[in-house]
């Protein structure tokens, strides 16, 4: 066992501070991710941060008529708010086919955002994953790809983002809210949040040393049928294989992310305008320049069958 020591701090910028300024630290909340890599030695902090007594597990209505989640709200109470559940469909949706009814009650916003990989190689010590080891290669490239990414990967890393919430909150247009060291605050929109894996596979996002998630704010709702589609080998406890997040109108008009596809929830807004023209149009555009491997092709038509599923569901 790895030995590590572990603090509970009083305020958002203290727990950022004591981050940023101890070694291979990391902040822990539900610890569903977390824990489960140290306990694979895949992640080894020496120091924890615990934020669960951060105060940060209110969703409150915001001037502009949206919502400001909490970074520690968690999976099963968002889902189940009222405000969410009337006006943020696609979000509670996306929220209840993730995990199961006892990971979602530790789970929280900001850890679901921040969740790792499930490509296998990662989570498989004896194998090289510039992932998990900078520089040590990508087994993945000439293995079993069928779970993993279509577009947007690199040479160094063919992984998805494996989340759900964080589809639902990309077609949402939401902007993640954090705080660094020295009480910085600082507003990233969700496209922004996550990124492609480049020469950096070990980087998941654009936070920076020590910023902490302390909300996620999501504009004024959206009017159109909310729909979640996820893919995936089993009925639950199941990561998508391909799944669509999607606000459209009965013409088919409207907005779509894909997950399961991309290191990254998956939207090319420029294609959202073939939607009334059918799901083979707009995929045609939000997947131009795949570059599937033989294992993982199918996803393409998987993705075009899952959004006119999808259409046809908001036309009735
Ligand atoms: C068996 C199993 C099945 C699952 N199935 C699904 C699924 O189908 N769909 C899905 O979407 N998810 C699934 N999950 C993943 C689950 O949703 C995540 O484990 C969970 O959301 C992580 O939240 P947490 O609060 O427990 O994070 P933690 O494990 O506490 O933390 C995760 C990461 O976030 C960081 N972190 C936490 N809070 C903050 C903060 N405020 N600011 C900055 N960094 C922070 C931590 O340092 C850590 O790196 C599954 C998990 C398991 C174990
Ligand atoms: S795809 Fe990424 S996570 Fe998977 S083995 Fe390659 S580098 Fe590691």
């Amino acid at each position: 066992m790895k030995s590590f020591t572990y603090e509970r701090p009083n305020t958002p910028a203290e727990a950022a501070a004591a981050v940023a300024r101890t070694p291979n630290a990391k902040f822990i909340a539900g610890g569903t991710n977390l824990l489960d890599l140290m306990k694979l030695q895949i992640e080894t902090p020496t120091h924890l941060v615990d934020v669960n007594g951060l105060n940060l597990d209110k969703v409150e209505a915001t001037p502009e008529g949206g919502l400001r989640i909490g970074a520690l709200v968690r999976n099963t109470d968002l889902a189940a708010d009222p405000r969410v559940w009337k006006d943020y469909g696609v979000l509670s949706r996306a929220l209840l086919a993730g995990a199961s009814g006892q990971l979602r009650n530790k789970a929280t916003t900001a850890g679901n955002l921040l969740q790792r990989t499930r490509c296998p190689y990662f989570y498989d010590t004896a194998q090289a994953c510039n992932k998990r080891q900078p520089g040590s290669g990508c087994s993945a490239l000439d293995g079993v790809s069928r779970s993993l990414a279509v577009i947007g990967s690199s040479e160094t890393c063919i992984a998805t983002h494996p989340g759900d919430m964080a589809v639902a909150m990309r077609v949402l247009d939401a902007t993640v809210e954090t705080v660094d060291a020295k009480g910085g605050e600082r507003r990233i929109p969700i496209a922004e949040f996550h990124r492609l894996p480049g020469d950096r596979s070990e980087v998941d996002t654009t936070l920076k040393l020590g910023e902490l998630i302390t909300a996620v704010t999501l504009p004024k709702p959206v009017a159109g049928t909310h729909i979640y589609r996820k893919v995936r080998d089993r009925a639950s406890y199941a990561y998508a294989l391909v799944s669509v997040a999607a606000i459209l109108g009965k013409d088919g008009s409207g907005h779509v992310a894909f997950g399961g596809v991309a290191h990254k929830p998956w939207r090319v807004e420029a294609a959202e305008a073939d939607l009334p023209h059918g799901a083979k149009a707009v995929t045609a555009k939000a997947f131009a320049g795949a570059k599937p491997t033989e294992d993982n092709a199918y996803k393409l038509k998987l993705a075009e069958r899952t959004l006119a599923a999808a259409l046809n569901q908001a036309r009735a």
